[in-house]
Order: C-alpha cells, then sequence, then structure tokens
C-alpha cells in the first residue's frame, strides 16, 4: 500500500469528531517574499480552522473531544496561561459539544494590565460559558487539574483532562492528519519546499506534523520555532510525541531520528514576552500582505523565517511554507506592546 493510503487507513481508524473548516488554504505571500529578496514564501492558514475564531489547536481537539465523549465525559477540564489560544478553543469545542468546560489559568507570564487580563482569548473563554480558576504562575498545571477532577466527580461529575496545548499522543494525531492535507495541497500546486516552518511550544504540532511527513514526505523538512525559550527541553517533547504517534499509527520501520528540527534564537526572554523582531514580523505581514500574526507564537515564528532569510538559509529559487498556528486574538490584550 503506498504511504500516503496507509497514513490515512491508519488516521480513519481513530475516533474523530469534526470541528474545523477543512482544508485550511495554502496562499502565496509575493509581497513579503520580495521585500525581503528571499525565496518564495506560501502561508497555510490554520489561522483558519474556524472554530471560535480557529488556530492550530482545533485539529487536535477533533481527536481529544471524540476520546472525551468515548469516555461518556460530561466535562472537559484543561489548562494553559491567561491568553491561552488552546484553552479558548476547548472552551468553544466544549460548547459545541454540549460538555460543561472548566479550566486552570495560570500567571505564567510576567505580563498584566487589564487588557491582558480581561480581553482577548480570556474574554471568550467566559463568553463560550466555561468556569475560569485562576492560579498563580507557579502553580503545577496537572497537580491543579487533578485536584478539579476529584473536586468535580465527588459532585457526581464525569471529567475528562486535556494537558497544556492538547499536547498528548491523540492531540498529535491532529497534525498527522494535518500532513496528509499539506502534502496532497502541495502534490496539486505543484510545488516541492524546502521547509515547513511553524511557532512550536507544547509540541504537539510539530510532533504530529514531523511523524507524518516523515512517512508520506521525509524530503519536506519541518523547523519548529521554540517560542518557549526553552529548545532542548521543547525538543525532547517534540521527539516524544512523534514516536509515540508513529507506534499509535503502526507506521512502518522506525521514525526517522533527523526528522525533529528546533530553530532557537527568537523566542526573547521568555515565553509570552514581545521581541523586538516580532513586533518587526508582526508589522510586515500586516502592512504588505493584510495577514495578522500574533505576539506569542506567528509572530515570533515569522521573526524566525525572516532571520533565517536573511542569514541566506534558503535562495530565490526556493518555497517554504510558513505554517499559520493562530493566536490572533492575543493582538488585542497585547495592544501595549504592539503600538508604537
Ligand atoms: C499552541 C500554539 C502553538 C504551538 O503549538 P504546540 O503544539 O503547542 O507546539 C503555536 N501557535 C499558536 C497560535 C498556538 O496557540
Amino acid at each position: 500500500m503506498a504511504a500516503t493510503d496507509r497514513l490515512r487507513a491508519a488516521l480513519a481508524a481513530q475516533p474523530r469528531v469534526s470541528l474545523a473548516h477543512l482544508p485550511t488554504p495554502i496562499e502565496p505571500l509575493p509581497r513579503l517574499s520580495a521585500a525581503l529578496g528571499g525565496p518564495r514564501i506560501l502561508v497555510k492558514r490554520d489561522d483558519c480552522t474556524g472554530l471560535g475564531l480557529g488556530g492550530n489547536k482545533t485539529r487536535k481537539l477533533e481527536f481529544l473531544m471524540a476520546e472525551a465523549q468515548q469516555q461518556g465525559a460530561d466535562t472537559v477540564i484543561t489548562t494553559g496561561g491567561i491568553q491561552s489560544n488552546h484553552v479558548r478553543q476547548t472552551a468553544a469545542a466544549a460548547a459545541k459539544l454540549g460538555l460543561a468546560c472548566e479550566l486552570v489559568l495560570t500567571r505564567v507570564v510576567p505580563w498584566g494590565g487589564d487588557d491582558y487580563e480581561r480581553s482577548g482569548n480570556i474574554q471568550l473563554d467566559r463568553l463560550f460559558g466555561a468556569t475560569v480558576h485562576l492560579h498563580d504562575g507557579g502553580t503545577d498545571r496537572n497537580t491543579a487539574m487533578a485536584a478539579l477532577a476529584t473536586a468535580l466527580k465527588a459532585d457526581g461529575k464525569r471529567p475528562f483532562t486535556i494537558p497544556t496545548g492538547g499536547s498528548n499522543v491523540t492531540g498529535a494525531l491532529g497534525y498527522a492528519a494535518a500532513a496528509l492535507e499539506i502534502f496532497e495541497q502541495l502534490h496539486t500546486l505543484g510545488v516541492k519546499p524546502k521547509a515547513i516552518l511553524h511557532a512550536c511550544s507544547s509540541g504537539g504540532t510539530q510532533g504530529g506534523l514531523s511523524a507524518g511527513l516523515a512517512a508520506i514526505d521525509p524530503a519536506l523538512r519541518v523547523v519548529g520555532v521554540d517560542v518557549d525559550a526553552n529548545p532542548e527541553s521543547v525538543e525532547g517533547t517534540v521527539r516524544q510525541l512523534a514516536e509515540e504517534v508513529w507506534a499509535l499509527l503502526n507506521l512502518d520501520g522506525a521514525l526517522p531520528p533527523d526528522c525533529i528540527t528546533l530553530e532557537s534564537g527568537y523566542a526573547g526572554e521568555a515565553y509570552g514576552l514581545p521581541t523586538t523582531a516580532m513586533r518587526e514580523a508582526v508589522n510586515l505581514c500586516a502592512e504588505l500582505e493584510g495577514l495578522l500574526l500574533d505576539p506569542v507564537y506567528s509572530g515570533k515564528a515569522m521573526a524566525g523565517l525572516i532571520g533565517m532569510i536573511r542569514a541566506n538559509r534558503f535562495t530565490k529559487d526556493d518555497t517554504v511554507v510558513f505554517l499559520h498556528t493562530g493566536g490572533t486574538p492575543a493582538l488585542f490584550p497585547y495592544r501595549d506592546a504592539l503600538e508604537s
């Protein structure tokens, strides 16, 4: 069986609920390419997955929410920062599927103010009817979620817990499926890109995508741009998740060890803190392409792509794909950081 058919069949055997607008478009960014004097840049619009303002977590939630339903859950628990996109998409998915949603939000980013505390993602969490539990930055998220699950069970509820970023093997399946979608779109376009780049943090996106593409198109390199300021630890998580996806889908042979690549140096001081290169990337994409990035993830990932282009890592004849993972609701809470 061809590798694509095999991956498709393995994914079809996994429980999945439809939540995202798929396939998301792939579009050229000609004015950005010209301004940078760089390669042809295509953007894969996973900011347009549709659910509750979209983003990469919706693909993961198609598999995670199916597992919750299979287990007979009536409540979903998840966790993240105050401006977590994952949390917002989970709250939207829970609303759509008629599940209650309980959120453990931790103050991990040393950034504050009224906009940060109340607008953007957290505003939408509340709009989707989720219950927000705010904790300080030092809180262990898994411990806090376990305590919440115990309390909910004592109350007669059936909670299902989703980890930070939806990044376990189930969630990562969403990006193994995306690998197939991207492969087919590029095939139709007749394009063979040098690399596909995206923001990497909790690892499920890169883990799933790397495993999926390694199975069907090993020449297409995935490059995760570290936004956690912690590339070694992130790389370990990505590799672990890719191995788990490979095993769960029973793919041929072993995961190629060289299929995980992290690019570091663009996170700045810490996760969630603005950088000058991020501001430049956000401004360039907005002014040249009418394309909105975000300050925490896609802005730093695009700063990485711009940095790599300026370091002559690609030629003018190359094509690169920027996987836009979403996050645009955070433009509003970070208003102060983006105003010049
Ligand atoms: C969560 C997120 C990422 C990172 O994806 P991981 O699977 O956590 O590595 C990138 N961009 C945005 C906008 C996100 O919300």
